[in-house]
């Protein structure tokens, strides 16, 4: 194969709300190993676009497709097995569990990485050399045995991403991760979000455009629901109507 794989694609995405347009003929391609940003002022649609991609909402037109096959028509449910995973999707972590209960138990949901004869068992400790592995890869491993709802904001976001790479996927959409952080943990999730990236491709909302820069391969801006620039962040930083679009002018 020549260049990356693209691993998720939507072409002419479309969704009305009763007569409102809210996107409107959006393409889009996420690539293997490479992180993707959305990014559009409020109301640009971005959300929905999240919404159509993990098939929470049903698009009104438009075709999008998943490791080279049509979901436009299949579950949200199915699409997660099939290696699409949005970060909320288990982002209620347990406060009362510890880190590692929490891992556990996202290895054991539908999905997750925990085979159906350790679910049915209960074997929780059995999957603790795979839950740990997976919280040393994102520097949580020390923290394993502390109440998640102890932690810090940051290191909470980051049990979060944790708990979605249990569900082993192809596609990680993450809807403003660094949302509410200091510099310090918007470092430490940036080499996560990178890490995690390596070997997976990621679709990230995000609103601050100095991560953006610094983080991803390549940005499509939205507005009014379509598509107003898309490339690397020098190319889109120096379109015109994205300025004009950022600036409010
Ligand atoms: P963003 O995430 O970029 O802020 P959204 O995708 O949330 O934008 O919203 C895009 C547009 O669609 C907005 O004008 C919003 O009001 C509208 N919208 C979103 N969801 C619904 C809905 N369920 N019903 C009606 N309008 C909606």
């Amino acid at each position: 194969e020549n260049g990356p794989r693209v691993v998720l694609s939507a072409r002419g995405l479309r969704k009305d709300f009763a007569g409102f347009t809210a996107v409107n003929n959006v393409d889009l391609d996420v690539h293997h190993g490479k992180i993707h940003a959305l990014i559009g002022p409020n109301g640009a649609g971005k959300t929905t676009v999240f919404n159509l991609l993990t098939k929470f909402l049903a698009p009104t037109g438009g075709r999008i497709e998943l490791l080279g096959r049509d979901i436009t028509r299949t579950s949200a449910a199915r699409v997660a097995r099939m290696g699409l995973v949005r970060s909320f999707q288990i982002s209620a972590i347990f406060p009362h569990l510890s880190v590692l209960d929490n891992v556990r138990v996202a290895l054991q949901r539908p999905g997750g990485l925990a085979t159906q004869f350790w679910r049915s068992l209960g074997a929780l400790d059995r999957l603790t050399p795979r839950a740990m592995e997976l919280l040393a890869s994102v520097g949580l491993d020390g923290d394993a045995e502390r109440l998640a709802g102890d932690l810090s904001y940051g290191r909470k976001r980051v049990l979060e991403i944790a708990t979605t790479l249990a569900l082993d996927p192809k596609v990680l959409l993450l809807d403003e991760p660094m949302a509410g952080m200091g510099h310090e943990d918007v470092g430490t999730v940036s080499d996560i979000i990178r890490a995690v990236a390596r070997d997976r491709a990621v679709l990230m909302v995000e609103h601050n455009l100095t991560v953006v820069a610094d983080l991803c391969d390549w940005i499509t801006v939205l507005q009014h629901g379509e598509v107003l620039a898309a490339g690397d962040y020098g190319t889109v930083s120096r379109d015109e109507r994205v300025k004009v679009a950022y600036m409010g002018t």
